[in-house]
């Protein structure tokens, strides 16, 4: 086992800590607050941050939508640009922290920021940035991904940088008080997905890594299935538990899948189904197809997790196992947003994934456009 591990976000965790934001960003730094679609001036999350950030030079940018767009975001890269912006704050779930990276990273570059996720250019430096989380799910509060889309071309790209850390992420379980059903759902499964990407390859005696994602999934799995009884500990352990599965931490060291969200990407860009649904469908279709490699990990997460006895069948029942979970969340397993054609519809996502280069995915690079249309023919209705 060979890796460098670091992850200096300051996690600022627990009830009425958005007040604390007045303490973590220097007094003297000209703060671009960015949020999304307006949740954050309905649950009274702007008022604390504003009642915090009051004294500082602050203005705001809002309208990030989910999967951000670079057509959104370039408009608060200028005004970063035209009113020499210190520190970005971005207030919201995952995709307004992505945005805010994006953000961060144009904005002390002279290019088109769409360069950034198409790898032209490489970050080099950033604005400061940290995160008030509204929606746990992706991580992005604490880690150094970003995924972000361009509407003009509907594609969807990741990046990642260490420059693009947040400096400090609040999380508040109380804000998630507001969040509909739908958006929990995709953050447990979202985080249930992050965990697996680390842990569903093959065994490489990471005991550490491997009984800590054992660990994340019984636990995702525990409040998935006590979904109904929310409370202040539910929500809680939600937020840390989505925080903790893609820190950096589990993923240190071992091999990395990731293909079912490179898939999963295509399927937002090119049909709006939400990011963690999108996963749902993909992924069991992608065990299946890649099961000689994933079965001995399939087996361990079958008696660790579900708590399953060892048959010659596990790990087929262990993929049973997680899409009963998905559907007892109300998950669907299939693509049903593509329309009636088919064909037409893996065509379309093949030609996607070819042109983003998507062409050797998985922790083997064994996810060549012929497995990918192979886990297509199974994943779309
Ligand atoms: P999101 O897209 O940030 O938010 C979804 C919706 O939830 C928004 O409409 C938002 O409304 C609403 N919302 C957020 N907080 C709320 C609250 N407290 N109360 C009520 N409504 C609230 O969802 P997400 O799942 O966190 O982020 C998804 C994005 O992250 C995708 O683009 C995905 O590809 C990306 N992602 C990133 C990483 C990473 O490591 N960086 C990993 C996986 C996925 P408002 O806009 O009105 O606030
Ligand atoms: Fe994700």
């Amino acid at each position: 086992m060979k890796f460098s591990y670091v992850n200096p976000t300051l996690i600022q965790f627990g009830q009425q800590q958005i007040a604390a934001l007045s303490d973590l960003i220097a007094k003297d730094q000209k703060v671009l607050v960015v949020y999304g679609g307006g949740s954050i001036k309905k649950n009274g999350v702007y008022d604390q941050v504003a009642a915090a950030l009051e004294g500082f030079d602050w203005v705001e940018f809002s309208g990030v939508g989910a999967n951000p767009t670079i057509e959104v975001l370039d408009q608060a890269v200028k005004i970063c640009k035209e009113q020499d912006i210190d520190f970005v704050l971005g207030v919201g779930g995952g995709s307004v922290i992505d945005g805010v990276k994006y953000i961060a990273a144009s904005a002390v570059y002279d290019g088109e920021g769409w360069d950034i996720p198409t790898g032209k250019h490489t970050i080099t430096s950033a604005l400061p940035i940290g995160a008030v989380l509204t929606l746990p799910a992706t991580g992005s509060e604490s880690n150094q991904n970003s995924v972000v889309s361009k509407e003009a071309t509907k594609q969807k790209l990741p990046f990642a940088s260490p420059e693009v850390l947040p400096k400090f992420a609040i999380m508040d379980p109380d804000v998630m008080k507001t969040l509909p059903q739908r958006q929990l759902v995709n953050g447990l499964v979202d985080a249930w997905v992050h965990t697996c990407e680390q842990y569903l390859t093959f065994p490489e005696g990471a005991l550490v890594q491997e009984g800590y994602a054992e660990a994340l999934l019984k636990t995702l799995k525990t409040l998935g299935d006590n979904f109904e009884n929310q409370d202040d500990a539910w929500r809680a352990n939600l937020m840390w538990a989505a925080n903790q599965a893609l820190n950096g931490l589990i993923g240190s060291g071992v091999s990395q899948d990731w293909a079912t969200h490179m898939i999963g990407h295509e399927l937002t860009a090119a049909y709006g189904v939400d990011h963690a649904r999108s996963l749902a469908i993909v992924q069991p279709s992608l065990l299946r197809n890649q099961f000689a490699v994933k079965k001995a990990k399939l087996e361990q997460m079958g008696k660790n997790v579900f708590g399953l006895e060892q048959t010659d069948d596990l790990a087929e029942q262990t993929i049973q196992a997680i899409e009963a979970f998905y559907h007892s969340l109300e998950v669907a397993t299939q693509l049903t947003e593509h329309g009636d054609d088919k064909a037409a519809a893996i065509d379309n996502i093949i030609g996607k994934l070819e042109a983003h280069g998507m062409v050797a995915l998985g922790e083997n690079q064994a996810i060549t456009l012929k497995e990918s249309r192979e886990i297509l023919e199974h994943a779309v209705a």
